[in-house]
């Protein structure tokens, strides 16, 4: 820090703080984890330096011979960590990885029959009308994936985000009695709408996904299964979720990021069978821009550590942990989506406490608990206040916390919000959010959070 420290004092401070909050307060942010000091220390380093397009022994810059070692270590991890033909450790973010799956899918299905029909070797080889109609081709393309409000991600083919401006894209929901996935459904949807891409995996789904399942409706509309495992992918490493539930055996192509329950850097990865493996390569230049390959060291790293024989035991501990913060909160009369969980993750539906899930995000930060607000299924509040909070175990359990440590949260977390009330200039959920937390029960509950 003293080296940041004589440079720009401000950032140091902002570091030495981010660490004292993040050490201060529980995390229960579902997405987020601690890294280990080897993966944040391979991360500052000359590799940052480094352009590296391209593929191993394949770039487009001189002396990357050191790159080459990290980024076919980082991929060779991968494979045998997962279990998959090819990986592609390149990406960015999770978003990255996704856009580099999505134009691999569209490369294979659709660009290269167009290119064989014209007789072309590439689209430069095109005429402009040949080009005007694969262009029309690839717009016209659909999607079908888990709708936002029922726990899928944005990148999922939702308009904020350049996937739903790519694809003609249409959503499967959940069971509006039990909040889980109903396959029937997805497969009347999927014979109906007939999409290139089934998309599985979510951000805010409590359950586990039959991707087996999903692989036959795939199969049934000929389009191709992707799985997007950012959020359970640790739990794959660590084989809680194996047979129907391993998205790996099951799908043509899966993507992650490497900094959730994966607890490595941040970063995205793509891991695909061979006859995506070209296209996949693709994805520098096609979407990415110049690889990191610092931060494709730091995933050698922690896809090493995911290799080593305690990760298993991390992983279970961390869907034991979210099993008895569940319970917890049930036996102190919570509502949650699904009535509980199967995985890392807690879906708390905050309106039986008259709070809005910003309110309540606001309170539980002002007691030391860090969560995120969440929309609930069909949730009434929409996208931004919503109703519900996100809870999951992956950061406290890597602080080495149990069930009994869990219980504890739960009383937490049900005191402070039933201490909770809305604001008197909140009128509706429209306008600016204030709550009230008992100063009484907030130093109680901030002094209790400091000792666990
Ligand atoms: N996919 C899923 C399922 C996610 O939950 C997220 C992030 O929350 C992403 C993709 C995007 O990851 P990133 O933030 O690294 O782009």
């Amino acid at each position: 820090l003293d080296v940041i420290r004589s440079v720009e004092p401000a950032v140091a401070d902002a570091v030495a703080s981010e660490l004292a909050d993040q050490r201060d307060s529980l995390k229960l942010i579902a997405s987020e984890n601690y890294a280990s000091p080897a993966v944040l220390l391979t991360m500052g380093n000359w590799f940052s330096d480094k352009y590296a397009e391209g593929t191993v022994g394949r770039r487009f810059y001189a002396g990357c011979r050191h790159v080459d070692t990290v980024e076919e270590l980082a991929a060779r991890h991968a494979r045998e960590l997962f279990g998959a033909r090819h990986a592609y450790v390149q990406p960015h973010s999770g978003i990255d990885a996704n856009l580099v799956a999505f134009w691999a899918v569209l490369a294979q299905r659709v660009e290269s029959p167009a290119l064989e029909r014209a007789g072309a070797r590439g689209v430069n080889d095109l005429t402009d009308a040949d080009w005007a109609a694969l262009r029309r081709e690839l717009g016209e393309q659909r999607m079908l994936g888990m709708s936002l409000d029922a726990g899928g991600h944005l990148t999922h083919g939702f308009r904020p985000n350049i996937s739903g401006k790519m694809f003609d894209q249409r959503s499967y929901g959940t069971d509006q009695a039990t909040g889980l996935l109903d396959y029937d459904v997805v497969r009347a949807a999927a014979r109906e709408f007939r999409p290139l891409i089934l998309l599985a995996g979510y951000s805010a789904y409590p359950r586990l996904v039959d991707f087996a399942r999903m692989r036959e409706i795939a199969d049934e509309v000929g389009a191709t299964l992707m799985v997007d495992m950012a959020h359970f992918a640790g739990l794959v490493a660590g084989r809680v979720l194996t047979g129907d539930h391993d998205p790996v055996a099951h799908a043509q192509i899966v993507t992650s990021t490497t900094h959730k329950s994966l607890r490595g850097p941040r970063g995205g990865l793509v891991l695909c069978d061979e006859s995506l493996a070209e296209q996949v390569d693709r994805g520098c230049p096609m979407v990415l821009g110049g690889p990191l390959p610092h931060v494709m060291a730091a995933k050698a790293v922690a896809l090493a550590e995911a290799r080593r024989p305690d990760f298993p035991a991390y992983a279970e501990q961390v869907v034991a942990n979210a099993r008895a913060l569940a319970d917890g909160l049930l036996r102190r009369g919570a509502r949650l989506v699904t009535g509980g969980t199967d995985n890392h993750l807690v879906l708390l539906d905050v309106s039986p406490h008259g709070l809005t899930g910003r309110q309540a995000e606001a309170a539980l930060l002002a007691a030391g608990i860090v969560t995120n607000r969440n929309a609930v299924p069909r949730d009434p509040n929409g996208a931004w206040y919503t109703s519900g909070v996100r809870l999951g175990t992956p950061a406290l359990t890597t602080r080495g916390m149990g069930p009994s440590e869990m219980d504890e949260i739960a009383d937490l977390i049900t005191r402070v919000l039933g201490a909770t009330t809305p604001g008197a200039t909140d009128s509706g959920r429209r306008s600016k959010v204030r709550f009230d937390l008992e100063p009484r029960v907030g130093e109680e509950v901030a002094a209790r959070a400091a000792d666990l």
